[in-house]
């Protein structure tokens, strides 16, 4: 069994399409879904881990690719510099896993590396470019 966390990016082309039902139903692939904002005749974003035998898993990777999905493979690791984060709260509405989340009385912004599946949401929205990418990512 092979798995890996992806990020799926979909062109409001082909958002429309059946591409994850044929992940599972002609690729014998399994997936954890993470995150999901699918908008029809609009952009779409996954994440997820799919998991499945290995030539079942490379095949259905060239079946999403040849289908117009970009394909982001997510085996970095996302930190936050502390010394940048100025606790403004905006990460924790793109955050999919909770990683990033706000503790109440106190409304503190947390991190928390251990729920972090490294999909890099967080760190384009963040103004202070406190989340930071360790440079082992390889795009599919
Ligand atoms: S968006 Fe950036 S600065 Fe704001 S709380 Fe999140 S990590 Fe900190
Ligand atoms: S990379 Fe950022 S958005 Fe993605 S799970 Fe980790 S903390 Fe959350």
């Amino acid at each position: 069994m092979h798995a890996e966390m992806l990020v799926l990016q979909f062109s409001r082309e082909v958002v429309d399409q059946p591409i994850i039902y044929r992940l599972v139903k002609d690729f014998s692939l399994e997936f954890n879904l993470l995150k999901a904002a699918i908008n029809p005749r609009q952009e779409g974003l996954i994440v997820m881990e799919l998991r499945g035998h290995p030539k079942d898993f490379r095949r259905g990777l060239k079946y999403l690719r040849e289908s117009g999905v970009k394909v982001k493979k997510v085996a970095g690791e996302v930190r936050r510099n502390e010394d940048l984060c100025y606790q403004c709260g905006t990460c924790t509405a793109v955050c999919p896993s909770g990683a990033l989340h706000i503790e109440r009385p106190d409304m503190a912004v947390v991190f928390d590396a251990a729920r972090c599946s490294a999909c890099e949401l967080c760190c384009p929205v963040c103004p202070a470019r406190a989340m930071e990418v360790k440079l082992n990512r390889s795009a599919l």
